[in-house]
Formats: C-alpha cells, sequence, structure tokens
C-alpha cells in the first residue's frame, strides 16, 4: 500500500462493524472470489468480498445492476451456476463453519433449514399449479415429516403471520391469485417456515409499488427482529432500506468500495460512488428538481479500468485513481478515533466526507 502520506493506509476489518456478537457472527463472508468463465472470457463478478452478519443484524447491500450483489448471494446459498460461475477464493463462514469445504448433501441441508432466500420476482419463484398452503405445507411435510392436515394448519398459521387477510379462506389459492404484494409475503412465510438464522432477500420488493414496498420491507424487518435472523438485504435502492438496515456494504464492479452504519453513510458517506448513489434518490424537500444520476455506466466486468474501477464516472479521480486500486481505508474522525465498521475504498475519502 503506498497509496497516500500513510496516515490512513490502514485496512480495515469490515467484520468488526455492527452489533457486539460474543461467539462470533452469524456469516462471515471473507475474500471471497466468483468468477464466471465465459466464451468472452473470464469475469471476475465478486474480487475480495467480506461482509459479515449476526444474529438480529440486518445488512444492506447495495450497488447499481452488474455489481456482483446477487452472485455474492448465490455463493453464500450455494446457488451459483455453475458453469459458468465458480468461486476461487475465500471462505464463507456460517456459524464458524466454512459453507465451502461442505459436501454436497450437508450444504443441501444447510441451505435447506438455515437459511433461506426471498426473491423479487414471486410468480416465478412459486409453483403456478400448486396452492399456496400446498407450497407452505410442503415445507412442513419434507423437513418435518408433518401429516398433511397439520401441514396445512402450519400454512395458514403462517399466512396470518404475515398477514394475509382471511388466510385461512385463502389457504387454496394459487398464486396467480394474489396480488403482487400478498405474493411477496408468501414468499416470507415460506423463507420464515423452517425458521432459518439467516435470510438472504434479493431486491425483495423492486417489483411493487411504492406504497407497498414499505409494507411488505416493515413486515421483513419486523420479523427479523421477532425471529433473532440475520438478514441480508440486496438493493439499488437505498431508500427502499434506510430505516430497516443496521449497516450498509457498497459494492461496486464485485468489490465492497463502503462499508458502514446505516445512519452516518446516510448523514456523511465516505466515497463518491456512495454519495451518488445518495443524490439519486428521489427527496421530497427537492420535488419537482431534476434527479441527479451518476454519470455514465458501471464497467464491463471483462474490461474494467486499471485503478479504481469508479474512476471514469468519480467527479473526484486524480492520476492515483487512474494507477492504483484502492483498498478499504479506515474511516476516522478528525481527532482520528476510527469510526466503528466504517471503511472506504477511496484515495479521497476524506475530501469526501468533508464535502457538503
Ligand atoms: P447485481 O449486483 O445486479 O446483483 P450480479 O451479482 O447478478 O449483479 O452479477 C454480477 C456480474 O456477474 C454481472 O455483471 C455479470 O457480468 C456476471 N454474471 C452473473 N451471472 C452470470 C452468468 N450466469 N453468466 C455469466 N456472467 C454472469
Ligand atoms: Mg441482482
Amino acid at each position: 500500500m503506498s497509496s497516500d502520506d500513510g496516515e490512513s493506509a490502514i485496512r480495515i476489518d469490515p467484520r468488526d462493524s455492527g452489533a457486539p456478537t460474543p461467539d462470533g457472527p452469524l456469516l462471515d463472508v471473507r475474500g471471497l472470489h466468483v468468477e464466471f468463465r465465459t466464451r468472452e472470457g473470464v469475469a471476475t463478478a465478486v474480487n475480495g468480498v467480506d461482509y459479515s452478519v449476526a444474529a438480529g443484524e440486518t445488512l444492506a447491500v447495495l450497488g447499481e445492476s452488474g455489481s456482483g450483489k446477487s452472485v455474492t448471494a448465490q455463493a453464500i446459498m450455494g446457488i451459483l451456476d455453475t458453469p459458468p460461475g465458480y468461486v476461487t477464493g475465500g471462505e464463507i463462514l456460517f456459524k464458524g463453519r466454512d459453507l465451502l469445504k461442505l459436501g454436497a448433501e450437508e450444504r443441501r441441508k444447510v441451505r435447506g433449514e438455515q437459511m433461506a432466500m426471498i426473491f423479487q420476482d414471486a410468480l416465478s419463484s412459486l409453483n403456478p399449479v400448486h396452492s399456496v398452503g400446498a407450497q407452505l405445507g410442503e415445507m412442513y411435510r419434507v423437513h418435518r415429516g408433518a401429516s398433511r392436515k397439520d401441514a396445512r394448519a402450519k400454512a395458514v398459521e403462517l399466512m396470518d403471520r404475515v398477514r394475509i387477510p382471511a388466510a385461512k379462506e385463502r389457504v387454496n389459492d394459487y398464486p396467480h391469485q394474489f396480488s403482487g404484494g400478498m405474493r411477496q409475503r408468501i414468499m416470507i412465510a415460506m423463507a420464515l417456515a423452517l425458521e432459518p438464522d439467516l435470510i438472504i432477500a434479493d431486491e425483495p420488493t423492486t417489483a411493487l409499488d411504492v406504497t407497498v414496498q414499505a409494507q411488505v420491507m416493515d413486515l421483513l424487518a419486523e420479523l427479523q427482529r421477532e425471529y433473532n435472523m440475520g438478514l441480508i438485504l440486496i438493493t439499488h435502492d437505498l431508500g427502499v432500506v434506510a430505516d430497516v438496515a443496521d449497516k450498509i456494504a457498497v459494492m461496486y464492479a464485485g468489490r465492497i468500495v463502503e462499508t458502514a452504519p446505516v445512519k452516518e453513510l446516510y448523514a456523511n458517506p465516505a466515497h463518491p460512488y456512495s454519495r451518488g448513489l445518495l443524490d439519486s434518490i428521489p427527496r421530497l424537500d427537492q420535488k419537482g428538481q431534476e434527479l441527479y444520476a451518476i454519470k455514465g455506466l458501471p464497467p464491463n466486468l471483462l474490461r474494467i479500468p486499471p485503478g479504481c474501477a469508479f474512476n471514469p464516472r468519480c467527479p473526484r479521480a486524480q492520476d492515483i485513481c487512474r494507477q492504483e486500486v484502492p483498498t478499504l481505508f479506515e474511516v476516522t474522525e478528525d481527532d482520528g478515533t476510527p469510526v466503528q465498521g466504517r471503511g472506504s475504498a477511496c484515495f479521497f475519502w476524506k475530501e469526501t466526507v468533508h464535502d457538503v
């Protein structure tokens, strides 16, 4: 590291961020690398990602489309599309065990019982030819050996839990008979069924109307607290997660470029990319004003620019940004006190923090 005057060139450990966890975090991703080997070449979609989630904690993973948010999640769940995708480095510690070292059978067990994923598109995740009750009940029949009758009762209970009105009457309805918001509630119910320790929600409200988005997000946050689960909330929209997340990891071109407690990032982003994302959130007090948009597009992963991948779009870019890849620097107060869980992969984080 020869990036600057030396005072901030400390590699921080983003795993230290967030709630205190006496027994270590629930999930601890370290140095994860994922490649896609395609005819056009090798694309490194995840390029050394570190993040962690504790029980009862919510981590929001933010970034534009193509930044590697979903691929990281797929690697954690063990549902990566192989080929062409391969985990080529790192560790995925779940309750202290590296999932990458488990056999297929054990991995499937962890995935089925202890982790669950919620996707954006409930219609394609639910089976159109089975009632929602049958699908919810199936979880108990397969994993808990419940009778048909008990499974159905459980399904109704779950539908109540996610506040689907008239659950008893609707348990035999099919997915297409529910609205988008209600279907997403059913997805949440499916995810909760076996009371997993970790839920990964990948853009869970992106397809919904704005008002419904907030209701579904609030419900998810409420259940997460109640069940004391770890939650990873993947989104490209910071506005949606600001109220429910504890901490944020901002991704760009396969790397984490900023980590921070959510309030800190909101108040004072330390990376120009995070600042750009924040400035592109519509705000009620700026109604009518033209919305800011970060200029340009994320890079093609087969042609990542040298230096900081964000440099061609960055209003602050200097020569060093075109030459050296910045690691995650510890972000400190003006007096040098580290801010817990804060890191920025920008040579000019200090200037960025002081930007108004
Ligand atoms: P996002 O942040 O939008 O969730 P993804 O994690 O889905 O982004 O994808 C990151 C990058 O990984 C994509 O830009 C793409 O280059 C690559 N990628 C993802 N899935 C595949 C695939 N099945 N085949 C080839 N490349 C893929
Ligand atoms: Mg995605």
